[in-house]
């Protein structure tokens, strides 16, 4: 006896059910009505499969279903009214009877066209094995294999554990729910990922009730949540390309006391650390219009967003993450700085957590694998803060996938207590599941918790590892050490056609700064800001660049400044 997922398509939309092959086909459809169908008029329910209708009373081996099979249902929907919080409607009946119909091809209509990250292409690609050498035990020849020495699979537990891996990597995580997924051959393909849902269903997909806080039933209500620590990470690690990006960010704070954020800017590509594992390029940090403090920072409105995303672009680069400084001298003149975030206090705040998730929700990752086209987000929250050791240390995180659908659903609010967030009150607006987090307790047994009305923070993040280049690299080669970052006016600093002179005498041109402040001069043609950024990795683009009027007038424009 085994188990396989059954697909429902349905006017009310497609249903997933997983059932043992020995069961009938009755007791999925039963479930069905009571849990996911509207109440309906069940001596009209039919069910077909290639066209042909099915005898609900046999089992699914006896249908000869496959993992995934396709199942048409069609019904007339119930007349008259209905039912609140879960009660059975006197037209939802259980179907044990239903004449079943309907039907069509192997569903490929409902898979998702998604165009992913190229990253994410070549690691569909790898299967990521990890390869193991003969072993002691091993009996055969050299050409031989067997459980010894036969490579692991990329989620394989021990081996993270030998080699000290927090957590899988997501397209590991991906290969093995998909081997669990569609394990049966001879199935059509499940997508074997859907994001969280903890929002009520507005309206009822029953149609039967008045919405929340009048009503509710089993068909619109989100079910309990058990928080648990996520075990894959969308990326494993992000690799600074010049030790001068990070540097010159930290600076703001030195110059003045304040603290600061920006937008870590850069590539993706694979990281070989782990399997199948992605790391994040930055190349450049884009600091955005804000106000700073000593004891935090507040984004300000950011009238140039469409832009500089289209000179990012333009680059060949994607945002990446953000990155704040959490900075405070430690007096003892030697430029030590004080260490709050440790152990026994907290990592990332409950607010940096939630501005974490809100970040990630507006960066949605493309995967095809994932029913709606999107499955969480890889971009990252980096902490410039003080270590153990009182030296300025980074650190990198992310945001759950859970974590997301919390946010989404409005759940969850930050605590006055950073290591702990709230989760928030039910109300007319908002109905709120049960939340439950388990932990390991002092005799080593798992025991579960509320979660109401506070929960460790720690349940909603993972960490990430980072490090920078040996020898400096990327595509900014410009060092573009006195060139002034955008939106420093704070400092008194603030780019000019003057402090372009130098640079564009020489030729060197491939910075960040640079780039970001001729495109954005208006001196410079659509096409000319295209080509400009084509430049900083295109010798060829970049002679064209120099010879085009746009290029010229700049270069008469500086020389009178
Ligand atoms: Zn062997
Ligand atoms: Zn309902």
């Amino acid at each position: 006896m085994s188990s396989i997922i059954v697909r429902f398509r349905s006017k009310d939309g497609l249903f997933r059910l997983s059932g043992s092959t020995e069961q009938p086909l009755a007791v999925l459809l039963d479930e069905l009505v009571q849990t996911k169908l509207p109440p309906l008029d069940s001596s009209t329910l039919e069910a077909k499969s290639k066209n042909q209708l099915l005898d609900p009373l046999k089992t699914l081996s006896e249908l000869t279903f496959a993992n995934g099979e396709m199942v048409e249902l069609s019904y007339s929907k119930a007349s008259g009214g209905q039912s609140i919080s879960g009660k059975k409607s006197e037209a939802s009946r259980p179907i044990a009877a239903a004449n079943v119909s309907s039907g069509s091809t192997k569903d490929k209509a409902n898979r998702v066209k998604v165009t992913q990250l190229a990253i994410d292409d070549a690691l569909d690609e790898d299967k990521g094995l990890i390869p193991r050498s003969r072993s002691t035990f091993c009996r055969h020849t050299a050409q031989g294999m067997c459980e010894y020495c036969s490579p692991l699979p990329p989620w394989d537990q021990d081996y993270h554990l030998a080699n000290q891996i927090k957590h899988i990597s997501f397209h590991s995580y991906l290969a093995q729910v998909n081997s669990e997924t569609n394990k049966a051959t001879g199935g059509s393909f499940i997508p074997p990922l859907s994001e969280s849902d903890y929002k009520l269903k507005v309206p009822c997909p029953s149609g039967g009730h008045e919405p929340w806080p009048k009503g509710i039933c089993s068909k619109c209500q989100p079910s309990s949540i058990t928080l648990k620590r996520q075990k894959y990470r969308m990326v494993d690690h992000v690799e600074f390309q010049r030790a001068d990006i990070v540097n010159r960010f930290i600076d703001s704070w030195r110059k003045s006391g304040v603290q600061r954020i920006g937008l870590l800017v850069g590539t993706y590509d694979k990281y070989d650390k782990t399997p199948l594992g992605i790391k994040a390029k930055v190349e450049a940090i884009y600091e955005f219009p804000q106000m700073d403090w000593d004891d935090g920072v507040a984004l300000q409105e950011w009238e140039q967003e469409n832009e500089v995303m289209e000179i990012i672009r333009m680059l060949g680069l994607s945002p990446l993450g953000v990155i704040f400084t959490d900075l405070n001298d430690a007096g003892n003149g030697d430029g030590s700085v004080i260490c709050k975030r440790h152990v026994d206090s907290f990592f990332l705040s409950s607010l940096e957590v939630i501005f974490a998730t809100k970040w990630q929700l507006k960066f949605p990752n493309a995967c095809k694998y994932s029913e709606n086209g999107y499955f969480s987000s890889k971009f990252v929250t980096c902490v410039v803060s003080g270590n153990t050791s009182g030296e300025i240390d980074m650190e990198m995180y992310q945001a759950s996938e859970t974590s997301e659908a919390l946010v989404k659903a409005n759940l969850i609010t930050a605590s006055t207590h950073p290591s702990q967030v709230f989760v928030n009150k039910q109300d007319d607006q908002r109905y709120v599941p049960d939340i439950m987090y388990s932990i390991v307790n002092e005799y080593g047994l798992e025991v579960k918790h509320n979660a109401k009305p506070s929960f460790p923070v720690e349940y909603l993040l993972v960490s990430l590892t980072h490090g920078f280049v040996a020898e400096d690299s990327g595509i900014f080669t410009a060092a573009g050490g006195d060139f002034p970052i955008e939106n420093r006016s704070y400092l008194g600093e603030m780019a000019s056609m003057a402090h372009l002179k130098d640079y564009l005498k020489s030729g060197e041109i491939a910075n960040f700064h640079i780039v970001l402040f001729l495109c954005q001069s208006g001196i410079l043609s659509g096409a000319e800001a295209a080509l400009l950024c084509r430049a900083v990795t295109d010798v060829a683009a970049k002679t064209q660049l120099l010879h085009s009027s746009g290029w010229k007038s700049l270069q008469t424009i500086t020389s009178l400044s």
